[in-house]
């Protein structure tokens, strides 16, 4: 958590809360929520308070490595990419190139948002055709991204715009401003710009945000209160947010700051007068954006929640509290709260574009995207599966937490937990079944089939991983580590894709794809997770290496067997064996780990799967299904960007932030 105090909890509050009319201490925990949301290391939501008889809000607890343990494991970075964001030095060459990026980028098709790989190449060909060096490539992908942007930002109302600044373009020697929990607060002494900005931007309406790209950015988008961004940020952070936030179609206009040095920073001001003020509204939407279905996900758990799957023993606060309410209660409170709605968001989107994608084509700031009852309630019923097998996945590995509090089977016991899974799947059956008058039993049928299908193949995957663990097989190869990821991880996003094509009447036409596309999802998805489990305190886990210490049959034990042979064979039985403590163990599983290259390896087969997903969207024929694969794939498959640590004047260290999906 140490980052998110600095960020704005009040500023946050006031941005999700307005027009809502909540109490300031109903503000503050929403805010607490959403911050959580983001920060929660089990990649899902995370409920802090509950208002359904779980207790006292219960904060992450993180172990962290201290610089003396026996085996500090390092966060895993990218490859430095540093030497491709240099800025020009002078105002002359800045501009010129602006011009310039301005008449390479009108000749693109701007149709729909650029990935992020995409946006390298357009940059990498602008630069040698203005033969200019290869280290202004971040600089480039800016001006063009910029330019793709600037007429729907400029479309944006004042009030659905938030201003990003980052704190170190503040007067570092005199800045009056404390960091508290609500971020840099600016005292408007007028020794810096922030203030000017902050000042001029808030009497148009904007939100303002002192702290960069906060995680908290994309969810305040999604949840609806800001339809664009104008960021001032170092390369380094655009670079994030051009992973992040542009693909989901987020009209975001950057301006580079001219150095990463997180110090008294400048950047050319006259970019952000010539934005800040400017609104020019535009007939129809220029782009496409994945926002509006974003945001029709979450009210599914939110707004919409009680309507779609009304309670039937808990309608009043005393029946909550019943003991024949209990197990409703908890439910209803563990499906609500909680979770990225990333597959009811794939369902949805899936829906649309198999129709063509008219909600897409819509753009980033359409009126809100009105769902049908059956076709939300089966968006649902894949969250409630999702749900049901994490309950029961945390009891298996007896997990502490999940969304930042504790997990049920520790809050509740054992069997309530078990229960409560149980019931889940339940409401899934139910949801489904709700959904067979609009959609016809057919459809629904097919439904059920493909998420029974999906849910007996997640058991047979964490069946096989269990029964390895209580069994260790030393012979243990990469290829039976990728077939247990193929059951585990790809039949939900099977299943959420089928379902979206499916009530559109389009299943047919992608049968063979689907399987085969989030395959590839999957396995590559569930890599990647590996190679956060020794980040320590990424989005995974809350412990560096927890999946070697509890000996998970992963793809990088298997690499490293495979690569080892007998020598890591025994190397690996010892530590297992040993009464060690748990970082001895760890240092000398890294060691063998980095001995035997296997996150090298670890990370190509990612990327292998990612070509390999791409390689099937090349041939699909429908654009629209075609666009949203693709967003997929670098949703899902991003590669992790640098991340580098910075020192503040203050002496404290923080990460620069990430603006998370
Ligand atoms: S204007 Fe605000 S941010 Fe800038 S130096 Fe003064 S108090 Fe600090």
């Amino acid at each position: 958590m140490a980052g998110f105090s600095r960020f704005g909890w009040r500023v946050v509050a006031e941005a999700i809360t307005i027009g809502n009319g909540k109490s300031t201490a109903a503000k503050l925990r929403r805010a607490k929520e959403l911050i959580l949301d983001f920060t929660d290391p089990t990649h899902t939501d995370v409920h802090a308070d509950s208002t359904s008889g779980l207790g006292a809000p219960i904060q992450p607890v993180r172990v962290t490595i201290e610089d003396d343990d026996p085996a500090p494991v390092k966060r895993r970075r990218r490859k430095s990419t540093s030497h491709l964001k240099l800025v020009p030095e002078t105002l002359e060459h800045r501009e010129n190139l602006r011009l310039e990026a301005e008449r390479f980028a009108k000749r693109l098709d701007t149709s729909k948002p650029f990935s992020r790989n995409e946006l390298e190449t357009h940059g990498r060909a602008f630069l040698e055709e203005v033969g200019q060096p290869e280290g202004f490539l971040g600089f480039a992908m800016v001006l063009i991204g910029n330019y793709f942007w600037k007429r729907q930002f400029l479309a944006t109302p004042f009030n659905r715009r938030m201003l990003l600044l980052p704190h170190c373009l503040k007067h570092a020697e005199g800045c009056p401003a404390d960091y508290d929990q609500f971020g840099l607060d600016c005292e408007k002494c007028g020794a810096c710009s922030i203030a000017d900005y902050k000042v001029r931007a808030e009497q148009l309406g904007y939100k303002v945000l002192v702290a960069e790209g906060s995680p908290i950015v994309l969810r305040i988008i999604v949840e609806g209160y800001v339809d664009g961004i104008l960021g001032v940020a170092c390369l380094n952070v655009l670079e994030k947010a051009i992973d992040k936030v542009l693909i989901a179609g987020v009209p975001s206009y950057a301006i580079p700051l001219h150095t990463g040095d997180c110090k008294n920073t400048k950047m050319d001001e006259h970019w952000v007068w010539e934005v800040l003020d400017k609104y020019e509204p535009l007939p129809q939407a220029e782009t496409t954006s994945y926002v509006p279905l974003m945001r029709a996900s979450g009210k599914l758990f939110g707004e919409r929640f009680e309507e779609l799957l009304p309670r039937i023993r808990t309608k009043t606060p005393e029946q909550k509290k019943s003991v024949l309410g209990l197990t409703e209660d908890v439910s209803y409170d563990w499906l609500a709260n909680g979770g990225k709605r990333f597959r009811p968001f794939i369902t949805l989107a899936a829906y649309d574009a198999a129709q063509g994608g008219q909600i897409v084509a819509a753009g980033p700031g359409a009126e809100a995207v009105e769902i049908s009852p059956g076709v939300g309630r089966v968006a649902m019923a894949i969250e409630a599966f999702h749900k049901a097998s994490l309950v029961h996945d945390d009891i298996q590995d007896d997990d502490l937490y999940r969304y930042g509090r504790e997990t049920l089977h520790r809050s509740h016991g054992l069997g309530p937990a078990i229960n409560i899974g149980d019931y889940l799947i339940g409401i899934g059956y139910r949801l489904i079944n709700m959904s067979r008058e609009e959609l016809g039993a057919e459809v629904a049928c097919d439904i059920l089939d493909s998420m029974s299908t999906a849910h007996i193949r997640l058991c047979d995957g964490q069946g096989a991983e269990m029964a390895w663990r209580d069994d260790p097989n030393w012979e243990f190869s990469p290829l039976d580590a990728l077939q247990i990821y193929a059951l585990k991880t790809s039949p939900a996003f099977e299943a959420a894709l089928y379902a979206g094509f499916r009530m559109a009447g389009q299943a047919d036409i992608y049968k063979d794809l689907v399987p085969q596309f989030c395959r590839q999802l999957g396995v590559g998805f569930q890599i990647l997770n590996d190679l956060k489990d020794w980040q320590g305190d990424g989005d995974n886990k809350l412990v560096a290496g927890q999946d070697a210490l509890t000996l998970r049959p992963t793809l990088l034990l298997a690499l490293a067997l495979q690569a080892g042979g007998a020598e890591a064979q025994k190397e690996l039985q010892e530590i297992f064996d040993s009464r060690e403590p748990d970082q001895m163990r760890l240092r000398r599983i890294r060691r063998l780990f980095i001995e035997t290259g296997v996150f090298e390896k670890a990370e190509a087969l990612v990327e292998k799967s990612r070509e390999r997903a791409e390689s099937l969207v090349d041939a699909v024929e429908s654009e629209s299904v075609r666009q949203l694969l693709y967003f997929l794939v670098d949703t899902v498959l991003a590669p992790e960007s640098e991340e580098p640590e910075i020192k503040h004047d203050d002496g404290l260290a923080m990460s620069l932030p990430v603006v998370v999906v």
